[in-house]
Order: structure tokens, then C-alpha cells, then sequence
């Protein structure tokens, strides 16, 4: 069920009309809904609650690069969700967020020293180790601070995500992850390490994947590395599989995150009993998109209405500053009226105000519009908010979250103050 929905011609989020929140806190804004928030996570954590075992619990680690903001964190931490975790930057929002830095796994190729230590002192669950050199900066830091690091390496698994180039991470030629045919011997290197402890294997194939093939293939691979693994004495506490599940932004039909939990496990499960001989291996999940991005929209308001000989441009108060995902991906986000109208439509390209071509968010939309109305920007809460910037000077907009009938403000608006209170002045 959508929590973001038309009721007498206004839509709404939740019980909310968005009008309402447009005068109450301004456009532009981000606007998220708890309930589909809440039912996002639950449809991974109830789905692994009933298909994985007992003796292992699954973990659920949000990918805090998704949406970063401290309610949502906080919601999910209070559900038990762990975090995925690509900065020490974003340990310190889970930190500050109540999330338990024990159920932390820390992402990407190219982790500071810095960051490492903040890691360390926290104690978080995992490294993903995603090249050698890393390997050995990591043991030279633990050695120094006295305290061993644990690691799983992110394999590579080669197996085509089938998305968008930008956003496909498992190929061969991608930058992330170990080569499939070098993980062994990183393992046996790491092996060697005084404070290293190898705890798991971990994988991250691609985003907005919206077939489950691709998952579970690389799922075969990693079972089957999982055991040669196993031959050779280590016994890996963990396999994480990454995130990277779809949502539909247009008319696609994403695998349901349920089918999708279920089929890993009826692998995972047939395989521990007839080859893994019942060992408990804890499966975990990295999931951003899939939780969060249908669970929030942007606010918007149109300032003019621009009609030309060959194309009608509607100038809304958001940007790509605000919502960079169609100028960095071509991305298609659904745009609709806040208010339900029977006028003749026409089409209309929705741009921002921004000196740039790529300054977009929708093209050839057929829309009934007339100056100073709503619209609503929808899928917007992941990859919206955390890469918004402030070019051409634009504060980053204010974020609420509306929960039934009431509405909170999970981030005020910054003032045009903010932007520069960081600069000087020559002497
Ligand atoms: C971005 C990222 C994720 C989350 O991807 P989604 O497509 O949002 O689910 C998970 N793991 C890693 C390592 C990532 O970089």
C-alpha cells in the first residue's frame, strides 16, 4: 500500500495533506512517510524471521549513503537494523543516531586512516575489506591501537547487474571488491596478519536491480567460496550479500523484497543442512534504496510557467542541487499534482532554477499547471536528500516525516548564513 495517496483531490502523506505541510514548513522540502518506512525494513526483517534460523539471526544493515538523516537512522536502529556504513562521517550520524556501532559493517575503497581508527575505537562488527593494500593498512593500525580489526573481503563475484553503468558494482571492470579469482589468497594473506580477524565474505553487486537473478547468482558464488573457504580451515561467522534491491519509479516491477529473502534462504538453508553440515552462518543485508526511496517524495512549487515554440518549461523552486539523481543517472522520477485538477493538460519539462542545462527533474510531462502550484516529486527518499548540494548558493531544504496525522521536522532549512559561516575574509 502506498502511504502517499489522493484524498478528495489532495495528496497526502499519510493522514497529511502536503498543502498543509508546503505552509507550514516551505517548499522545497522532503517529505517521508514512518509507517512506509517501518514496512520497508520489516518486509526484510520479518521475511528473514521466518524462512533463517533461529541459532543465527539475520542482520539488516540500512546503507546510511541512502538517507542519512538522524530520525531515520534513529527509526531504524529502534527496529534492530544495522548499518552499512561508507564514512566515518556516517559512523558518527549512527553514533549520534542511537544506532549500536556492534551491528556497523564499514564499506568502500577508500577508507582513511582516520576512519579506520574511529572504526576501531567504536568496535564495529566488520570491515569490508576491498583491496589488499587496505589489508595491510588496516593491520598497521590495529597493531598500533592495540586492537584487532575484523574483516570479511568484498568479493567481486563478475556477474552483470543487469542496471544502469553508474550503479553496477559486481563487473569485473568495476573498481569495487576483490578479483573472484584473487579472494583465496587474500584470505590466506590475511590469515598471516597479527590483528586481523576474518570474520566474513561480503558482496555488492549493483543498485536498483529489479530481477533477483543476479543476487542469487552471485549468492551460488559466494556459497561456493564460502566452502572452498571452509576447506582450508577458515570458519566464516558471516556472508553478506549487500543490498542494491529496486523500487518502481515508472510502471517497473521490482522482485518483492519477500519473494526475494525467501528464495536466498530456501538456497542458503538447503545448502547449510546437505554440504555445510548445520554450521550456523549469519546472513547479512545492505539494503538502502528498497527501504527508503519509496518512502519519501520532494515538495515543490512551480514559480513560472515558461511556454516556447518547441517545448513548455514549468520553473519549480527545486533543483538539481536538491534532487540530483536525473542529471547524474537521467533518473525518472513520477511528478504530481498536489492538488487534483480536470484543466487540459499540456507537456511540460519541470526544471529547476539552476544555471545548467542538465538542471532538470522531469521531461515531456503531461500536467495541468498553472503558476504557484504544488507538485510532488516521488521517490525521492534515497539518493535525494544525501546528495544534495548547495550550488548556486541554494540552502539544502528542510526534511519532515509525518506519522499518521502528525507531521515532525527532522531537518530545518538552512539559511543562506550557514553556507559561508565556514569562510574568511583576506586579512
Ligand atoms: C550503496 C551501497 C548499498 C546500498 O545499495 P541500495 O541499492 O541502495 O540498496 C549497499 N552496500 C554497499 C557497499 C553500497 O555501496
Amino acid at each position: 500500500m502506498s502511504h502517499f495517496s489522493y484524498k478528495n483531490g489532495a495528496l497526502c502523506a499519510e493522514n497529511v495533506p502536503l498543502a498543509d505541510i508546503a505552509r507550514q514548513f516551505g517548499t522545497p522540502a522532503y517529505v517521508y512517510s514512518k509507517a512506509a518506512l517501518l514496512e520497508n525494513y520489516a518486509a526484510y526483517a520479518d521475511t528473514c524471521k521466518l524462512h533463517g534460523p533461529e541459532k543465527s539471526p539475520a542482520l539488516v544493515c540500512f546503507a546510511v549513503k541512502s538517507n542519512s538523516n538522524l530520525a531515520v537512522l534513529n527509526l531504524l536502529a529502534r527496529q534492530g537494523a544495522g548499518f552499512d556504513i561508507v564514512s566515518g562521517g556516517e559512523l558518527q550520524r549512527v553514533l549520534a543516531a542511537g544506532g549500536d556501532p556492534k551491528k556497523v559493517i564499514f564499506s568502500g575503497v577508500g577508507k582513511t586512516a582516520d576512519d579506520i581508527r574511529l572504526a576501531l575505537t567504536h568496535g564495529i562488527l566488520c570491515f569490508n575489506v576491498e583491496s589488499e593494500a587496505e589489508l595491510h593498512h588496516l593491520n598497521e593500525i590495529a597493531g598500533k591501537m592495540g586492537q584487532p580489526a575484523p574483516i570479511s573481503f568484498r568479493v567481486n563475484p563478475d556477474v552483470d547487474a543487469k542496471t544502469h553503468p553508474y550503479i553496477s558494482t559486481g563487473l569485473q571492470e568495476n573498481k569495487f571488491g576483490i578479483p573472484f579469482p584473487d579472494v583465496l589468497a587474500c584470505y590466506r594473506k590475511a590469515a598471516m596478519l597479527p590483528n586481523i580477524r576474518v570474520l566474513g565474505i561480503d558482496c555488492h553487486i549493483g543498485s536498483q536491480l529489479l530481477d533477483d537473478k543476479p543476487l542469487l547468482d552471485a549468492l551460488d558464488k559466494m556459497i561456493d567460496l564460502v566452502d572452498r573457504l571452509n576447506h582450508e580451515g577458515y570458519n566464516l561467522q558471516h556472508l553478506d550479500i549487500g543490498g542494491g534491491l529496486g523500487i518502481a519509479y515508472n510502471n517497473e516491477q521490482p522482485v518483492k523484497v519477500q519473494d526475494y529473502v525467501q528464495r536466498l534462504y530456501a538456497k542458503v538453508n538447503h545448502w547449510r543442512l546437505h554440504k555445510y553440515q548445520g554450521r550456523p552462518i549469519k546472513i547479512i543485508f545492505e539494503p538502502g534504496r528498497s527501504i527508503v526511496g519509496n518512502a519519501g517524495l520532494l515538495l515543490t512549487e512551480v514559480q513560472y510557467l515558461k511556454p516556447t515554440p518547441t517545448k513548455n518549461f514549468a520553473v519549480v523552486d527545486a533543483a538539481m542541487n536538491d534532487l540530483m539523481r536525473p542529471a547524474l543517472y537521467d533518473a525518472w522520477h513520477r511528478v504530481q499534482p498536489v492538488k487534483e485538477s480536470g484543466a487540459r493538460k499540456l507537456v511540460w519539462d519541470v526544471v529547476g532554477p539552476v544555471c545548467e542545462t542538465g538542471d532538470w527533474l522531469a521531461h515531456d510531462r503531461e500536467l495541468a499547471l498553472s503558476q504557484g502550484d504544488l507538485l510532488a516529486v516521488m521517490s525521492a527518499g534515497a539518493y535525494g536528500m544525501t546528495m544534495a548540494s548547495n550550488y548556486n548558493s541554494r540552502p539544502r531544504v528542510a526534511e519532515v516525516m509525518v506519522d499518521g496525522d502528525r507531521v515532525h521536522l527532522i531537518r530545518k532549512r538552512e539559511q543562506v548564513a550557514d553556507l559561508f559561516a565556514l569562510e574568511s575574509l583576506l586579512p
